[in-house]
């Protein structure tokens, strides 16, 4: 008898995992819901050659952009460009600023880590990555 109760306990258990793993999956995935405005900065830069104008705007406010993008053209698998709040273009697109030299290149500019700087080769990802390896060997 108590073997079928643990048995049932950790069926439950699992179920609820599940739940609560599509739940928060699809919260995700499902839009902007789960970003507020004013919670971070990104980096945006235009890839015109005439402008490139680098600015910061809201996390949110780009994906909105984004999303209103992918709307308008929901066949196309690419990260849209955003247009430039200089010169107008659709030519803005995603960036990062290089902790280490302060450059600013666009995210995915390098095929290992998306945010190696283009200038001097730092990536934060992988400083973190060695950083845990570090700690795993000590
Ligand atoms: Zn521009
Ligand atoms: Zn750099």
């Amino acid at each position: 008898m108590k073997n079928t109760i643990y048995t049932i306990v950790i069926a439950l258990c699992l179920i609820l995992a599940v739940v609560v793993f599509l739940m928060t999956r699809s919260g995700g995935s499902s839009g902007l819901d789960g970003i507020e405005r004013g919670e971070k900065m990104v980096w945006i830069k235009c890839n015109n050659p005439k402008c490139k104008t680098e600015y910061q705007i809201d996390q949110r406010d780009y994906f909105e952009q984004v999303q209103e993008k992918q709307k308008a053209n929901p066949l196309s698998l690419q990260t849209p460009a955003l247009n430039c709040q200089k010169c107008g273009e659709p030519s803005s697109f995603l960036a990062e600023k290089c902790e280490k030299c302060g450059k600013i290149f666009f995210y995915g500019a390098s095929k290992d880590h998306p945010d190696r700087c283009t200038e001097c080769g730092y990536s934060k990802t992988e400083a973190i990555r060695k950083e845990r390896l570090k700690q795993r060997a000590g």
